[in-house]
């Protein structure tokens, strides 16, 4: 055994300890580690803004924002809502269940010990987000950050590890190798975000002992813009989307579809947004972030450089800085270079089409995204896009703007992802949801006339025609057994009671 194989096997074997002294299973412990992150985020704000900054160049506002309130909104939620969360759920009964005064329920326990798998591009939000879930579903977590946002991870390392336990939230830190020894550990949940490629990775190693995962990926995010919209509005909906942690988010908007008349006026229309939006020099704007490393700098460098599309807006470059502004590809080709992989950086490829129908045929000959966007103020085309192409979410005239409404499940489908999280979505997620049927002894007299040998044929008859009955069918129907045998009893049946009168 190597020994990164043997320190992550002491790390989970710690975590799985401190989980069977059942330190997290009450709900006051629960709320008291959730209370710990909430403060770990007011206390440290000016670092993480820091961390941030010196990762990513993140804007302030885009750190408040999207890292932080983010998760103390997530975190509030669970604390309104843990106890009931918590509460074993009723289920209903069938006839028999009832009439025996049984009782049903679902009743959700902790896995016992997760990995939360976390990438670079929201190294706060998509670390903690999983994080509470798991916390309020009572599992003890090992957190693994990216190594990629370096100073987020040593900021978990060296200051968020003084908030919470470290036997119960281990944090390991460190790069593939660490990665792929942790996940040769036998742990009881895995919860992964990043590149769909390393997430078959995840699901081999899951697959070894049978691990369940939730897997949050990435994948290119279609945009259907309608000539009906008001495309100087939808100009500023896309440049603001797509502009934000310069580009690279999983839900970004990665190409546009449009008739080349809607290209024609977008293109202006976006020329005056980046202009409303960061001034004459974009790399000078205090509200545009940086391209998180060199190698990835080079990809989209690459990326571009080997496109047919056509250059419409390109706001300038600075790899010693890595900064590189908004390029937006008019003329992009079904087949071009770009329209293979997720972008994942500020270059936006516009794909000529005729109408919707032919947007929607584009987009279900591709793999399915975590998220589609359709701009137009037509309802019935919305819905259209709605019933006719799959994706993890749909959103109307906008991109991203279900992230926040934790009522909704964030996840993919195919091979955007597997599973979902936010609310109490989250807290689904990281809970096997057990059921409980309590039999009562009291009403023995049933067995014996309906269930046990030997057999009646009266007996399993009624037992065939009430065991899936809902109890008011049920009720109807031992009535109606009733009403026949008290007949039969006199000597009478339907047809002479019938005839009778
Ligand atoms: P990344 O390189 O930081 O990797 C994520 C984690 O996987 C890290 O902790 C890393 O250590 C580990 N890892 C990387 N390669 C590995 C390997 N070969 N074996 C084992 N572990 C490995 O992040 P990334 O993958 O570059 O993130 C970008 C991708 O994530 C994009 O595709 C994006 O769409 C996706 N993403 C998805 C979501 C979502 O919520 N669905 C959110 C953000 C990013």
């Amino acid at each position: 055994m190597s020994s990164l194989d043997s320190q992550m096997e002491s790390v989970v074997s710690r975590a799985r300890e401190a989980f069977n002294t059942g330190k997290l299973h009450t709900y006051e412990q629960r709320m008291q580690y959730l209370k710990s992150i909430d403060t770990f985020l007011v206390e440290q704000e000016q670092a993480i803004v820091d961390a941030l900054h010196a990762d990513l160049g993140k804007p302030t506002t885009e750190s408040l924002l999207w890292e932080v309130q983010i998760c103390r909104s997530e975190i509030a939620l669970a604390q309104n809502n843990l106890r009931s969360w918590m509460a074993t759920k009723p289920a209903s009964r069938t006839f028999v269940y009832h009439l025996a005064g049984d009782s049903a329920g679902l009743k959700p326990e902790p896995y016992g010990v997760v990995t939360v798998i976390a990438p670079w591009n929201y190294p706060i939000y998509l670390t903690l987000m999983p994080v509470v879930g798991a916390i309020a579903a009572g599992n003890c977590v090992v957190i693994k950050p990216s190594e990629v946002s370096e100073n987020c991870s040593n900021l978990y390392r060296d200051v968020f590890t003084k908030y919470l336990p470290q036997d119960c939230f281990p944090v390991v830190t460190g790069g593939i190798p660490e990665t792929t020894a942790l996940l040769r550990q036998r742990v009881d949940y895995i919860f992964y975000t990043g590149s769909t490629f390393v997430g078959r990775v995840v699901m081999k190693a899951a697959a070894e002992h049978l691990t369940p995962v939730t897997l949050e990926l990435g994948g290119k995010c279609p945009v259907y813009l309608d000539e009906r919209s008001d495309i100087e509005m939808m100009a500023d909906r896309v440049v603001s989307a797509k502009c934000m942690n310069a580009g690279q988010i999983c839900v970004c908007i990665d190409y546009i579809l449009c008739t080349r008349e809607v290209q024609d006026r977008l293109i202006a229309a976006m020329k005056k947004a980046l202009h409303k939006f960061f001034g004459d020099n974009m790399q000078k704007s205090s509200c545009y972030g940086r391209i998180v490393n060199d190698r990835h700098f080079q990809r989209l460098t690459s990326m571009l450089d080997s496109s047919n599309g056509t250059v419409a807006i390109d706001m300038g470059s600075d790899r010693a800085d890595r900064f590189m502004g908004l390029k937006v590809l008019s003329d992009v080709s079904a087949d071009d270079s770009v329209m293979k992989d997720e972008i994942f950086g500020p270059i936006l490829p516009i794909v000529p089409i005729r109408d919707a129908d032919e947007a929607i045929q584009f987009i279900r000959s591709k793999e399915k995204p975590l998220a589609a966007y359709v701009y137009s103020p037509d309802t019935a085309t919305v819905e259209k896009f709605a019933e006719f192409t799959s994706s993890g979410a749909l959103v109307a005239n906008d991109a991203m703007a279900h992230l926040p409404l934790a009522s909704l499940p964030f996840g993919g489908v195919g091979q955007s992802g597997i599973g979902s999280y936010h609310g109490k979505a989250s807290f689904d997620t990281f809970s096997h949801h057990k059921s409980i049927l309590v039999r009562h002894q009291n009403m023995e007299f049933l067995n014996k006339l309906l269930r046990y040998p030997p057999y009646s044929d009266a007996g399993s008859n009624l037992l065939r025609h009430s065991l899936y009955r809902t109890p008011d069918e049920g009720i109807l129907l031992y009535l109606k057994a009733l009403v026949m045998a008290t007949l039969a009893l006199l000597g009478l049946t339907a047809t002479t009671f019938r005839s009778r009168h």
